[in-house]
């Protein structure tokens, strides 16, 4: 997602980083760890997370500013989005990291056609055997899209279509199709599990919609048939981590959670809330 300055958090984001340098400046506090993960995207070493597990079929394999994810099954890896630039080997090498293979990987989704998305799948699909899954129109449109950095792009594979699975295994992902940001930004709609228990996930491909009104619209239908879809959902999956404000304290959280405690990862009312935030802005946006 690039160039919104509309949603609720980017607007908390933008006030945060008032004053922001990328260098602590006498008299303003420092940037958090956060808006330095947001907008340091050119600084590697700051980028480079270590990945880690979220529940025990997903694993975040992302950078600080974009993300990537991982889904474990019984007969393979899928894998969420790829990076661009100088981060198109970071998914492959935080797979090694946590243990698995990259050789692994049976499909890799792409929730909209934005290269920050999609330039590291032509790497991927090298790999033998690996389906690349996007919306039938992004495909289209990354053909068409600027690239300015002259990324090295994916070849066109599977064109999902509204309702279209993905089986591996035992693990089914159903993929709506929920344009406005892109043509056919996708919706990713699966279950997660912590320590066995499960948790609907889904992961909305696009939070803001693209330029013009025909967007827009698009846009709000699409968060209209999210409210209608929502009732089970429990675990919000952003694709990028600064769309949740306190997504690194989730993480914290995490990594020192005690048996008993809540995933914080887990949070019906949040996706809710975000959902009818998306509904408002995209409404205000049309009026
Ligand atoms: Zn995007």
């Amino acid at each position: 997602m690039r160039a919104k300055t509309w949603t609720p958090a980017i607007v908390v984001a933008g006030l945060l980083g008032t004053g922001f340098s990328g260098v602590e400046v006498a008299g303003q506090a420092p940037a958090s760890r956060a808006e330095r993960l947001r907008r340091e995207t050119d600084n590697v070493a700051l980028q480079n997370v270590a990945p880690f597990k979220v529940f025990d079929n997903l694993y975040y394999v992302g950078v600080g500013y974009v993300g990537s994810r991982l889904v474990t099954t019984n007969q393979g890896l899928i894998l969420i989005d790829t990076l661009e630039g100088a981060y198109t080997e970071h998914p492959l090498e935080s797979i090694r990291k946590l243990g698995f293979d990259p050789r692994n990987i049976k499909y890799v989704i792409l929730t909209h056609y934005h290269l920050d998305h999609t330039a590291g799948a032509a790497r991927i699909q090298e790999l033998p055997g690996v389906r690349l899954a996007m919306g039938d129109a992004d495909w289209d449109a990354l053909t068409q899209a600027p690239n300015p950095k002259a990324e090295r792009l994916p070849r066109r594979d599977i064109a999902v279509k509204d309702g279209d699975t993905i089986t591996l295994g035992s693990t089914t992902i159903t993929l709506h199709v929920l344009g406005g940001h892109t043509p056919a930004t996708l919706g990713v709609d699966f279950t997660v599990y912590d320590a066995g228990k499960p948790y609907r996930a889904f992961m909305f491909g696009g939070a803001a919609p693209g330029p013009g009104r025909e967007a827009a619209e698009q846009f709000l239908a699409s968060v209209k048939r999210i409210e209608q879809m929502q009732d089970g959902v429990q675990v919000r999956i952003v694709t990028h981590p600064w769309m949740d404000p306190e997504f690194w304290d989730r993480v914290d959280r995490l990594a020192t959670r005690k048996p008993g405690d809540p995933h914080p990862f887990v949070a019906p009312d949040v996706f809710r809330a975000w959902i009818a935030e998306l509904d408002e802005a995209a409404a205000a946006r049309l009026r």
